[in-house]
């Protein structure tokens, strides 16, 4: 299927895999999109030419362990856009991808919100993942695209208190007005001290949503004894001190990508109205600006998301 790109979200992500120069040569990076189908494949029935789409970034086996287990994203055989040699991402007019991986848009939710179902899933297995219960107290690092996913999935799961804690101010704007009980500053506090007095004991739960600076240690810090640390951007390097872990019974857990049902929910959020994009989409740029605003991005910035559009 060819896919008219309407929108390309850029993410964190392919900041890192162009910059790091992991990015294999000749490679189209972006798997946040969406668009209109402009080529039906052979033999593919139920599309028609035009309809609004986005796609699940990954094809998987349908027959693995994990497969069988409706945990397709780590599928032994998962093929994964823009990484997988033969799936070139979507920073292009077009995009090619199998059938199996569409999903039609409902009319509810807009072109801008469907380049950002993607992050929103991310954020959306992170809150299910983590085993949120009622009333759990939250702290949220990092109010980038994920971090005020989350911020909304935690809110919608029956979360207690949310505390988000980012240095930027927009951000952290950004953060209050989508329903953030506080926002941090890290550089004016003692963020550790401060959670500690406003939740008695530390919180429930930790979601790590940013990787720089890495903040496991205080994140891990932040939590109340047996309380949970969930991983969801894959700082390069971290410090831990494995006697805080025993001492405290603390669970770190690794949250990466979402389920194939998790992706389709995520649309459903948005056609709901459940999940909103108010604040976030920072800026639309073309795409021969994209080199420039990797390079823009890979600094602090207040961006949150910026969407190319080709
Ligand atoms: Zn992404
Ligand atoms: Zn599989």
């Amino acid at each position: 299927m060819l896919i008219e790109v309407k929108y390309c979200g850029i993410c964190g992500s392919d900041v890192r895999l162009i910059l790091d120069g992991i990015l294999a040569t000749g490679m189209i990076p972006g798997h946040e999109f969406c668009g209109t189908i402009a080529e039906i494949g052979p033999g593919v029935e139920g599309w028609k030419i035009g309809e609004r789409v986005t796609a699940v970034p990954y094809t998987t086996c349908g027959e693995c362990y994990y497969c069988l287990q409706e945990q397709q994203h780590h599928c032994s055989r998962i093929k994964i856009v823009a990484v997988n040699p033969r799936m070139p991402g979507a920073f292009a007019d077009s995009v090619k991808v199998r059938a199996s991986m569409l999903r039609r848009l409902p009319d509810e939710v807009s072109d801008e919100e469907a380049a950002t179902v993607e992050p929103c899933a991310v954020s959306l297995h992170a809150v299910r993942h983590s085993g949120m219960r009622a009333g759990d107290s939250t702290v949220i690092f990092g109010a980038g695209a994920i971090g005020l996913f989350a911020l909304q999935c935690a809110r919608m799961e029956g979360s207690g208190s949310v505390y988000v804690i980012e240095p930027v101010e927009y951000r952290s704007h950004v953060a209050s007005t989508l329903g953030a009980d506080r926002v941090l500053y890290p550089q004016n506090l003692n963020v550790v001290g401060e959670i500690r007095r406003l939740t008695t004991e530390g919180a429930d739960i930790a979601y790590l949503c940013t990787d720089t600076p890495p903040v496991l240690h205080i994140a891990m810090d932040s939590v109340r004894k047996q309380g949970k640390v969930i991983v969801v951007a894959g700082s390069l390097s971290a410090e831990v001190v494995p006697q805080l872990l025993m001492w405290k019974e603390i669970e770190v857990k690794g949250s990466f990508m979402y389920t194939d049902n998790e992706f389709s929910q995520a649309i459903d959020l948005f056609r709901q109205k459940k999940i909103t994009t108010k604040g976030m989409i920072s800026r639309i740029i073309p795409l021969e600006e994209l080199p420039k605003m990797i390079e823009d991005l890979s600094h602090p910035a207040s961006d949150i998301k910026v969407l190319v559009k080709p």
